[in-house]
């Protein structure tokens, strides 16, 4: 996943940080799944998934209303990730793909949503999950978006098929991993200057106005949690979290 994408501790406010702008130019791949990649992806409803957390209604993590997913677990380790509480594979929670799908259509019935995010962790190391989670939404008429700390050349050398079936089921695939030093000031939903944003299918482009829109950070507050998901300016990044978070980087996995 791109760093900076969520942020989590047990709260519900929107707060804009931050004006940003979209640079033109940045379509760098198109990707047409094909027939039988899309066929690899049907699951059953009691597939386990491992999920950090879910914000079922949220628009700081891609364009219009989506419904996004954090999966627990990522093999990579970018100095300075803001999500280092979802490194190990051996946290979170395990989830049906049916409960997962209960939740998305309960939030579809509350009202309408664009898409659904898949994020980390990192979604391709839970790719025959994100896979079939993308068949689902897409099945719903819902568009698929992924945030991903490998890049688009390392996804498509990777001979696992559900990998190419989740990159198959992508329509935006924002890549690369995080580079602390790099922070992108200028580009909506993007963590790092190095990162690129591809436009996998015609769902999207580059010149829509939404690019260009005010950069979001949400704020969540219950009786009993507060989460925090979105893009902060980079000096506040894990001000809300433990000081091991904050300053010593991601744990060791697990
Ligand atoms: S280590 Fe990198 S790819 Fe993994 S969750 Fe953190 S920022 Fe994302």
């Amino acid at each position: 996943m791109v760093a900076l994408a969520f942020i989590m501790i047990p709260w519900a406010a929107l707060v804009t940080v931050r004006t940003v702008s979209r640079a033109k130019g940045d379509v760098l791949s198109v990707f047409h799944p094909t027939t039988d990649q899309l066929k690899e992806t049907n699951a059953p409803a009691d597939l386990i998934m491992r999920v950090a957390q879910i914000v079922p209604r949220t628009e700081a993590e891609g364009p219009g209303v989506r419904f996004a997913v954090w999966f627990q677990g990522c093999p990579l380790r970018c100095p300075g990730c803001c999500n280092p509480e979802f490194l190990p594979f051996a946290g979170g929670e395990a989830k049906t793909l049916g409960e997962v799908l209960d939740w998305l259509d309960r939030t579809r019935a509350a009202g309408a949503i664009e898409g659904v995010s898949l994020l980390g962790g990192e979604p391709f190391a839970h790719a025959a999950a994100g896979a079939a989670l993308a068949r689902a939404a897409r099945d719903r008429g819902l568009t698929v978006m992924v945030y991903s700390g490998f890049t688009v050349e390392q996804i498509r050398a990777n001979p696992d098929p559900a990998v190419a079936a989740l990159l198959a089921l992508t329509d935006l695939l924002v890549d690369g991993p995080y580079e602390r030093e790099r922070p992108d000031t200028e580009r909506r939903w993007v963590g790092s200057t190095n990162q690129r944003v591809h436009f996998l299918t015609e769902k999207y482009h580059p010149d829509d106005p939404c690019w260009r829109a005010r950069n979001t950070l949400e704020i969540r507050v219950d009786r009993t949690q507060v989460s925090v998901n979105g893009f902060p300016a980079p000096d506040a990044i894990g001000l809300w979290k433990p000081k091991w978070a904050r300053k010593s980087g991601p744990r060791e996995q697990k």
